[in-house]
């Protein structure tokens, strides 16, 4: 930490802080479907959907989860695949086998009550300091920070904090700052209202100081140096993986598909049997109907590629080829390799990038 990452703390006038942020939450808060109480559970499941995820595409799956699995208990008797489907779109798939198991253990060892102490909070799955610092505080009144990239680029800005975001020390930087300025009155409401600043005033391109209700606090404001914080060094460059997918029929019209392995990058969801493609282009096809072969034991009569894919994940591209064909033979069913009816794919849980097959592909 440098030393003097947090200088400009001291001059600001907490109370004074406080009350412009809180007082403007109170005012201008979105009203959004989890802040319709303070339901722990609800808190929680909000938080980790909108982790990398916007909030307008958060809100109805918010509400279809809640309709299938309104509550702790309920969310620790659902079967993994029903979970997965109602997070099927959503992206970073581990967030919601996370969930799943750490509901269980909430439901198995605290008798369905979700933790109110940053000690057993932390320690459940997929439930990092930030939404451990969101849910103790929003649910439960405790003043623990809650900081993640957005309420690091407010705070760099508030407190001219020139530390680079992208390292992780950075972060208890930030957690200092907010245990130094958090309300002890209303610790909800002030975590909710940074987010809220982050989220529709303080953003990360043009902020809009004119509007905002600590620009009187505001450190980078009054210097004019806004634009140039948060500091935050640039991700290296994406992983480009080349694959080809196959979407085979066989004669009663149904269509082989495969559940991806139980650990690594969309664990347990389906997808259309792919490979990965590491030679020239023109000896693509050869190259699947042989993995077709030893990989799923499938005989199969490729057509022409019909379209390509594009998948960007934060830290690799995937650009996917697709070709369809006949299935004229199978070794056998699998749990994981499945022939399956129009009617029947459609309750089985797929990667965004499938699905886009499915929609695109798919009749
Ligand atoms: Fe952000 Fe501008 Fe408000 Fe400062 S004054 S917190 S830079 S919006």
């Amino acid at each position: 930490m440098k030393k003097n990452s947090l200088k400009n703390l001291e001059a600001v006038d907490k109370t004074a802080f406080c009350q412009d942020l809180i007082g403007w939450f109170t005012e201008e808060m979105r009203d959004l479907p989890w802040r319709k109480d303070q339901d722990p559970y609800k808190v929680w499941v909000s938080e980790i959907m909108l982790q990398q995820t916007r909030v307008d595409t958060v809100i109805p799956y918010f509400n279809r989860f809640m309709e299938q699995f309104p509550t702790i208990e309920a969310l620790s008797e659902a079967e993994e695949e029903r979970v997965l489907k109602a997070w099927e779109g959503l992206g970073y798939y581990s967030r919601a086998r996370n969930l799943h198991s750490a509901v269980k253990e909430v439901q198995v060892k605290y008798e369905g009550k979700v933790p109110d102490n940053p000690k057993e909070i932390s320690s459940l799955k997929g439930v990092g300091p930030y939404t451990a610092g969101a849910i103790l505080s929003i649910a439960y009144g405790i003043p623990e920070p809650a900081v993640d990239g957005n309420v690091m680029r407010v705070l760099s800005r508030i407190l001219f904090i020139e530390d680079d975001i992208a390292k992780p020390s950075s972060r208890k930087i930030f957690e200092k700052a907010v245990r130094e300025l958090i309300s002890h009155e209303n610790p909800s409401y002030f975590n909710q209202a940074l987010m809220e600043l982050g989220a529709i005033v303080c953003t990360p391109t043009s902020p809009s100081c004119l509007l905002c209700p600590v620009r009187e606090h505001c450190v980078a404001f009054h210097e004019g140096v806004q634009g140039e914080l948060p500091v935050k060094t640039k991700n290296k460059k994406q992983r480009e993986v080349h694959l080809a997918a196959a979407v085979l029929k066989d004669d009663s019209g149904r269509t082989l598909i495969h559940k991806r392995a139980e650990k690594g990058l969309l664990a347990n969801l389906w997808e259309f049997p792919n490979i990965e493609i590491h030679l020239p282009f023109k000896t693509e096809k050869d190259q699947v109907k042989q993995a077709l072969q030893s990989e799923y034991g499938a005989d199969a009569v490729l057509g022409e590629m019909v379209g390509k894919i594009e998948h960007v994940f934060s830290h690799l591209t995937w650009t996917i080829h697709v070709y369809e064909g006949s299935l004229t033979a199978l070794t056998e069913e699998k749990p994981d390799l499945k022939l399956v009816t129009p009617e029947q794919i459609e309750s089985y849980p797929f990667p965004v990038s499938h699905q886009k097959i499915i929609k695109q592909f798919y009749s």
